[in-house]
């Protein structure tokens, strides 16, 4: 029988096999969560919003037990494990808060006898396809919104995080969700395809690689299905003139670092004035050279092992490739020896356009630093890549740096903080980072009818 199997990438065991569907249970979990809909979209907006409120709750509750999981699942340190089970909890409370008022209908411009009513309407069942990285939170972006919108979900998530993808199914359950308005299912690729292509189901959200954007985004566009894609991105984080270039090196560092550099909004260029670059690369090397590796369970320990042993190869390679090509490793980007998925971080500089490293994504501990000798060449670079997810400008004039954060060709320009998230902020890229918007307003917009009734 097809499975899923979780590995923990700490130790190389096998955690847990669970099983796939097989055709039969595909074709029972559209029907199922297509005759759920009706009713789901039919009870009280403010029902909607206890239950959501009740996720949220558990969330917060079972923070600490959630955090070991995906440290376990995955290899993110505790604190930050903790940190994204409070964030997906404060995302079930952001839409229970706000979606009975977002949901509104809407009167426009009332003339008359004439009346013109907006209202916003579910859709219908939709498939979620989501990634490791961020088990819980990539989930609620999507599950949240249309949980109070009124569509009904089928969850598939990565096979890598398999036993958070049941928790989380369990939590929603047990707080009111009726079991047919959110399936978690384990389903290989061409299963995900059958689903999109079924007329039941009426639009996909993925968040993940490119390769699978485009796998997904195909199957929906030949059945005429709305796609939502959270992509990948190779932010920049720019450093300007009046920049506190050790104090600012030292937030990049931690940054990077962050979820051991697997983040889709992660800082992987660091672009800084050629003046500031020796003492900003010796202060990013000392911090990368010094991070506690380990068990992600242990305290102190900041950066764990990558979510695989074949992702950990793939970014050593990456490193690897782009010293070959020429570039200058400072420190790390090895793999450590032993059967977890573990590496030194890395520090490059010296990459050039010709270099794969230039264009590609690094989804690791990896931080590449690029020295210019003006604002302008600096915007150039940032924008010189595919990828237009978000960006950050650094500096002590905030006038200046957002001038400069305002010409980035991103979803998300940041200043003087980095990667910020918050529930009621929109998340989401342009060009190859994919398209749509996700969190606040804008996650509830994405799968709804924006209904018309007007009345002469
Ligand atoms: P994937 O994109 O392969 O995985 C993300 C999700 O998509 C998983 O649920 C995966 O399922 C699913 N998936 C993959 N291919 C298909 C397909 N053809 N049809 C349906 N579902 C599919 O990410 P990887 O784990 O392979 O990571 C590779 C790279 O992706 C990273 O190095 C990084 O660049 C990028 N990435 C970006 C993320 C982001 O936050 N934007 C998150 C994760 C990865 P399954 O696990 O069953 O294969």
């Amino acid at each position: 029988m097809a499975t899923y199997t979780t590995t923990n990438p700490t130790t190389g065991a096998i955690e847990r096999e669970f099983p796939k569907l097989d055709e039969a249970e595909v074709q029972d979990v559209l029907h199922r969560s297509d005759a759920a809909f009706p009713g789901w979209r039919s009870t009280a907006v403010r029902e909607r919003a206890e239950i959501l409120t009740r996720v949220a709750d558990a969330y917060a509750d079972r923070k600490e037990e959630l955090g070991r999981l995906i440290a376990t699942e995955m290899g993110k340190p505790l604190r930050e494990a903790i940190g994204e089970a409070e964030l997906a909890g404060e995302i079930y409370r952001w839409y229970a808060e706000h979606g009975p008022d977002l949901l509104e209908p809407e009167a426009l411009d009332p003339q008359g006898a004439e009346e013109s009513l907006v209202t916003t309407e579910p859709v219908g069942p939709l498939v979620g396809v989501m990634p490791w990285n961020y088990p819980y939170y990539q989930v609620a972006r999507f599950a949240a919104p249309n949980l109070m919108a009124g569509n009904t979900v089928i969850l598939k998530h990565a096979e890598i995080c398999a036993a958070s993808a049941q928790v989380m199914e369990e939590i929603l359950h047990a707080a009111g969700v009726p079991e047919d308005v959110y399936i978690n299912v384990f389903a290989g690729h061409e299963q995900v395809a059958t689903m999109i292509a079924d007329p039941r189901v009426h639009g996909v959200s993925l968040t993940g690689s490119e390769r699978a954007g485009v796998a997904v985004a195909e199957t929906a566009g030949k059945n005429l299905k709305k796609a939502v894609l959270e992509l990948g991105g190779s932010d920049a984080f720019i450093l300007l003139e009046d920049a506190d270039v050790e104090r600012v090196a030292r937030t990049a560092a931690k940054a990077r670092l962050s979820n051991a550099g697997q983040a889709c909004n992660s800082p992987k260029r660091m672009i800084v004035l050629n003046s500031q670059l020796e003492d900003f690369v010796a202060t990013v090397t000392s911090v990368f050279s010094e991070a506690t590796i380990g068990d992600p369970l242990e305290k102190g320990v900041r950066v764990g092992p990558l979510s695989s042993v074949k992702a950990r190869d793939t970014v050593v390679e990456q490193v690897k490739r782009a010293v070959e090509q020429g570039a200058t490793l400072h420190t790390g980007g090895e793999a450590l020896e032993g059967d977890g998925a573990f590496m030194r971080p890395a520090v490059l500089t010296g990459i050039t356009p010709e270099m794969d490293a230039y264009s590609e994504e690094i989804f690791g501990p990896v931080a590449m630093v690029y020295g210019v000798d003006s604002e302008e060449e600096a915007v150039q670079l940032a924008n010189d890549v595919g990828f237009g997810l978000s960006g950050s400008v650094w500096g002590n004039d905030v006038g200046r740096a957002q001038a400069v954060a305002d010409r980035l060709a991103v979803g998300m320009a940041y200043v003087n903080e980095h990667g910020t998230t918050l529930p009621g902020l929109p998340f989401g890229g342009v060009k190859r980072s994919g398209f749509g918007r996700e969190l606040g307003r804008w996650g509830v917009g994405e799968f709804v009818n924006t209904r018309l009734r007007r009345t002469a």
